[in-house]
């Protein structure tokens, strides 16, 4: 796919850290929009061992790699990697996905929250303000979810997470700071108030290639209006075929995958334009 590329002793370095890493699709993703825009850059996954990712970022100093992607399991440890992370609410969030390297220093972004929006806008047509929400777990990613959703006025918010400390955790440390959401950790989805939810949220790993676990049993909630899977390896899950045949609209993590990851690019490189299509584009042509 890429045999025209023309890597030489000037061709600048970006990435992305995660363990496992090799089901990422962000490589096809910004290496797609690199070509499309004539630059002379490459994209590559690197996976990282668990105890390794300050050393990962030290090598992101020494050799001058200009910006990477973090994934699971690292998002909420590698901001004790950078030296600083600019934006509120992404310092608030806890997690970050996205590092920059200028003048040979690390800036942290998360761009999961953001992209999530975007994707439930674009594929949902949903709007946040006052609405009730299930987010089910209580990673790196969910923690992005939970945040950008409590900032965009979510009126109800309920956490589930296998581990019920982290999902407690989450709650109350977010409720802190958004005093306008309720958010609520969950013992058990029986705790859920008897009311159709707007949205359900899948931010667990899953159902994701290799975990074939489910996050839930839909049997277990009332119908809710609209259900989002952040998974996207593969593209439909058992969770997610099952919403969609229960007839509950529902997107698959792919929007979101394409707009955190639109979002990082401009981020590194400050280009906007035709970034989306071109992502799109390559994701179409990878037949997934
Ligand atoms: P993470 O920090 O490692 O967190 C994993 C979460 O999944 C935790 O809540 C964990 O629960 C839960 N979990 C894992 N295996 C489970 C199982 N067998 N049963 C129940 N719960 C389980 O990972 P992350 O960064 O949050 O990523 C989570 C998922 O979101 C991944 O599949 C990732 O690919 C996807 N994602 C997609 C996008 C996108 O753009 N579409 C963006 C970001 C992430 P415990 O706390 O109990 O371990």
């Amino acid at each position: 796919m890429f045999t025209d590329l023309k890597i030489d002793a000037k061709t600048k370095l970006y990435g992305i850290f995660g363990n496992p890493v090799e089901h990422s699709l962000s490589p096809i993703l910004h290496n797609a929009v690199f070509k499309h825009l004539k630059m002379d850059c490459v994209y590559m996954a690197f996976r990282v061992e668990p105890d390794a990712l300050g050393l990962a970022f030290e090598g992101m100093r020494s050799i001058g790699i200009r910006g990477v992607n973090v994934t699971i399991p690292f998002k909420e440890d590698a901001v004790n990697f950078v030296d600083e992370i600019p934006e509120d609410l992404d310092r608030l969030t806890g997690a970050i996905n996205t590092v920059v390297q200028k003048d040979g220093k690390l800036f942290g972004y998360n761009t999961d929250g953001q992209g999530f929006l975007h994707a439930l806008h674009e594929e949902l047509s949903f709007k946040p303000q006052g609405k009730d929400v299930l987010v089910i777990g209580a990673g790196g990613a969910a923690r992005g979810v939970v945040f950008a959703l409590a900032h965009a006025g979510v009126d109800q918010l309920f956490i589930y997470n296998r581990s019920r400390e982290r999902a407690r955790g989450l709650a109350e440390y977010a409720s802190t700071y958004f005093s306008e959401t309720e958010i609520v950790s969950l013992g058990s989805f029986g705790d859920l108030p008897d009311k159709k939810l707007d949205l359900v949220v899948n931010a667990t790993s899953c159902g994701m290639t290799g975990n074939q676990d489910l996050p839930m049993d839909w049997g277990l909630i009332r119908e809710p209006k609209a259900a989002y899977d952040l998974v996207y390896t593969p593209s439909e899950t058992l969770w997610f075929k099952e919403a969609k045949r229960i007839g509950i609209p529902c997107a698959n993590g792919l929007g979101m995958l394409v707009s955190q990851a639109a979002i990082s690019f401009e981020r590194w490189t400050g280009k906007k334009e035709g970034v989306r299509e071109a992502m799109r584009e390559a994701l179409r042509s990878c037949k997934l």
